[in-house]
């Protein structure tokens, strides 16, 4: 039994959160792959080290003094190793990388700092040994992960060293320099170590006890969810809830190594269990999300259902300005498509006049909208979902736009006015999920 331990920022943020670190990696002898993140933020108004440093980057580049940046960094890290008395000399490293500063550092090299700084203290803390990312993630010229390398490489580290802590967010290109990931990175590094070497569980610690069913700043104290497969994530990740970096998933899917999602401040609590195949029938609707700002391009025309082709011919025109269209709900002579309004700032005037030109047709275009997903692995070959969501909705006086359904009945979508968005949220985790 191995597991990869990821911890996020905020389970990173000082001293006090260092040692309960501490606690939950030593408190289990088979967590002995550590994934460390930048130290985040110790409350609300605080800055991430990661934004530091994103700050402390623009300011170089552009010549501005930074000596305050550089202080907030340098007095974070700075506190954190004389707090607990780390034995790891930090002072020496910080005063090397200020004299690395300088107009042209790499922002990658820079940023990736934050997890590098992080995870050296957090191995002389627990006693493990720091591996660098740079070493292990490889990563070809055109962005994409040298596998076969990285797993040689991740190999070879552990059975050399067996407990390793690990920066997250950062890898390496074949020269050698640092490539550093999308931001949230660090899930995916977690990942990555979980499958080179097929881990019994891939833990990743954070500040919430498990994935949410609803977000909790529209739903109070949403429960957490015990089980939900990969597929369940995937489509509430898409649809607003975040939970984890959208590519975490990817590397372990295939091995089917379950990601489990604890809480650094509620270690006792078992958290939530991502997986391939849940078997936990309990709840129907596993979880809802909801995005604003979609917009819906209305196309009317006569005796539209006599038309082959008709479709696809708007279709191309999205296609043409490479809109990715979210739904397409039909009528007999009508039909909508609906897209993210980010998607169509810039062109939604030239594909109104487009689309009419080429298809002979009246189009309306109706901002506002926004999506809310109901899904649960649960919900299909059952009856009754949807009686109850029309029920609760209608109750509240809510107008339902649209209605979609994915053909494995994972999730239903419906589209409603934004101004109805946080209402609709909260009417449909009321009679489905509480
Ligand atoms: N520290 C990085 C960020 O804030 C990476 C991570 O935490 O995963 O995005």
């Amino acid at each position: 039994m191995l597991k990869v331990v990821k911890f996020g920022g905020s389970s990173l943020s000082c001293a006090t959160q260092f040692e309960k670190v501490k606690n939950i990696v030593l408190g289990d002898s088979t967590r002995q792959i550590v994934v460390c993140s930048a130290l985040g933020k110790r409350e609300k108004t605080d800055t991430k080290i990661t934004d530091l440093l994103f700050i402390l980057h623009a300011h170089l580049k552009y010549s501005v003094p930074y000596e305050e940046i550089w202080n907030m960094i340098y007095d974070r890290f700075l506190g954190v190793q004389a707090d607990l008395n780390i034995s790891y000399d930090i002072k020496n490293d910080l005063d090397a990388l200020k004299g690395e500063l300088n107009k042209n550092i790499s922002q990658d090299y820079l940023v990736s700092r934050g997890e590098f700084l992080t995870s050296k203290l957090m191995a002389a803390y627990l006693g493990y040994t720091f591996v660098d990312s740079k070493d292990l993630l490889r990563y070809n010229y055109d962005g994409k992960l040298d596998e076969e390398l990285t797993e040689k490489n991740v190999k070879l580290a552990f059975s050399k060293y067996g407990k390793i802590v690990v920066p997250g967010f950062y890898g390496a290109y074949p020269n050698g320099s640092v490539k550093l990931l999308s931001r949230g990175g660090s899930d995916v590094t977690g990942s990555i170590l979980a499958k080179c070497l097929n881990v019994s569980v891939y833990e990743n610690w954070t500040d919430v006890s498990g994935v949410l069913a609803c977000d909790p700043r529209i739903v109070k104290n949403p429960r957490a969810i015990k089980e939900i497969t990969y597929a369940e994530l995937r489509e509430l990740s898409y649809m607003g809830a975040s939970v984890l970096h959208e590519e975490t998933v990817f590397p372990v899917q295939g091995l089917n190594i379950p990601i489990n999602i604890r809480n650094t401040n509620e270690p006792e609590n078992p958290g939530t269990m991502i997986l391939n195949e849940c078997t936990d029938e309990t709840n129907v609707v596993t979880g809802l999300a909801g995005k604003k700002d979609f917009v819906a391009f209305n196309i009317y025309k006569d005796h539209m259902a006599d038309k082959v082709g008709f479709l696809k011919s708007a279709l191309e025109v999205f296609e043409k300005y490479e809109v990715s269209v979210e739904h397409v709900p039909t009528g007999i002579d009508s039909f909508s498509v609906i897209v993210s309004g980010d998607q169509v700032d810039k062109c939604k005037y030239e594909l109104v006049t487009e689309i009419k030109k080429q298809l002979d047709c009246d189009v309306e275009v109706e901002t506002n909208i926004a999506l809310v997903a109901i899904v649960g692995r649960n919900m299909a070959k059952r009856s009754g979902v949807c009686g109850k969501i029309f029920a609760a909705l209608g109750e509240e006086n809510i107008n339902v736009r649209l209605l979609a359904q994915g053909p494995n009945e994972l999730n239903i979508i419906i589209g409603v006015s934004q101004n109805d968005f946080e209402k609709t949220l909260q009417a449909l985790y009321e009679s489905l999920v509480r």
